[in-house]
C-alpha cells in the first residue's frame, strides 16, 4: 500500500470523520486487520481561523506547506488537506513537494461526471461559495455552478456550531430550505455539493430532492484509491 499525509484539523471534528472512513475503507477493501497507513498532521484550528478571516491567506499558506513538506519527509508518498477552503493555498503546498497533492476539488469534479452530473448547487464557507479557487476547478469542467442567494447563515453555521461539533435541529432544517428554494428557482439542477468537510454531519441523501455530493466522502475514496494504487 502506499502511505499518506493528511493535513487536518480545520476542523478536527471533520478529520476524525476522515481518519475514521478511511481505515474502515482500507479495513472492508483488504480484509483482516488491514488499516491505512498515514501521517496525520493536525492544526490548531484557533489562529488558521484568524489568518482566514483576515485574509493573510499567504501566511497560512506558508503553516500548511511546512506541514506538508514534514509529511513528505515523514515517508508519505501522497498528501491531502481535510478542508476545502484552505485548498485556496493549494498551489503553496504543491509547490512544496514532490509527491503528488490529493485535491480535493478535483476528487468532486470526477465523483461528478461519473455521474453525470453538469450542475450544481454549492454549499461550504463564504469563501469557497464566493471565491474562484474551488469554483474554477469544477467549471474547468464544464461543470455549471450556483451558490446560494444568502451565504451568511450557511457559513456562520459551519463556523460557531459544525466546526464546534454541535449539529443542530434548526440548522439543519435552514439548509434544507435552503436547497429546496434553490430548487424551486433552478429545477435544472442536478445535485448538491457539501464543498465544506462539515456539511456531512448535519445533512444526509433523504434530506434533499437531488443527490447529496458530500466532499469528506468522496476525498475519502479518492485517498483509499491513492493508497490501494
Ligand atoms: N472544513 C471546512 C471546509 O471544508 C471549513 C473550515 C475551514 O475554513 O477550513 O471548508
Amino acid at each position: 500500500m502506499q502511505s499518506i499525509g493528511l493535513i487536518g484539523g480545520m476542523s478536527w471534528e471533520s478529520t476524525s470523520h476522515y481518519y475514521t472512513k478511511l481505515n474502515r475503507a482500507i479495513g472492508a477493501a483488504k480484509g483482516g486487520l488491514h488499516s491505512a497507513p498515514l501521517w496525520l498532521h493536525s492544526v490548531d484550528f484557533a489562529p488558521i481561523e484568524v489568518l482566514q478571516r483576515e485574509g493573510k491567506w499567504e501566511e497560512a499558506g506558508k503553516q500548511l506547506a511546512t506541514a506538508a513538506a514534514a509529511l513528505e519527509r515523514a515517508g508519505a508518498q501522497g498528501i491531502a488537506l481535510c478542508t476545502n477552503t484552505m485548498h485556496k493555498i493549494a498551489p503553496m503546498i504543491s509547490e512544496a513537494i514532490s509527491v503528488p497533492f490529493l485535491h480535493i476539488a478535483h476528487a468532486t469534479a470526477r465523483a461528478l461526471l461519473d455521474e453525470n452530473v453538469r450542475e450544481i448547487l454549492l454549499l461550504g464557507t463564504r469563501f469557497t461559495m464566493q471565491e474562484a479557487f474551488y469554483k474554477e476547478v469544477l467549471i474547468e469542467q464544464g461543470i455549471r455552478v450556483h451558490i446560494p442567494q444568502e451565504t451568511a447563515e450557511i457559513d456562520r453555521i459551519i463556523f460557531e456550531e459544525l466546526c464546534k461539533g454541535k449539529v443542530c435541529e434548526p440548522s439543519k432544517a435552514y439548509y434544507v430550505r435552503v436547497i429546496q428554494e434553490h430548487l424551486n428557482a433552478h429545477p435544472a439542477t442536478q445535485g448538491v455539493v457539501l464543498g465544506c468537510t462539515e456539511i456531512g454531519m448535519l445533512l444526509e441523501a433523504k434530506d434533499a430532492k437531488i443527490p447529496l455530493f458530500d466532499t469528506t466522502e468522496i476525498h475519502v475514496n479518492a485517498l483509499k484509491e491513492f493508497i490501494l494504487a
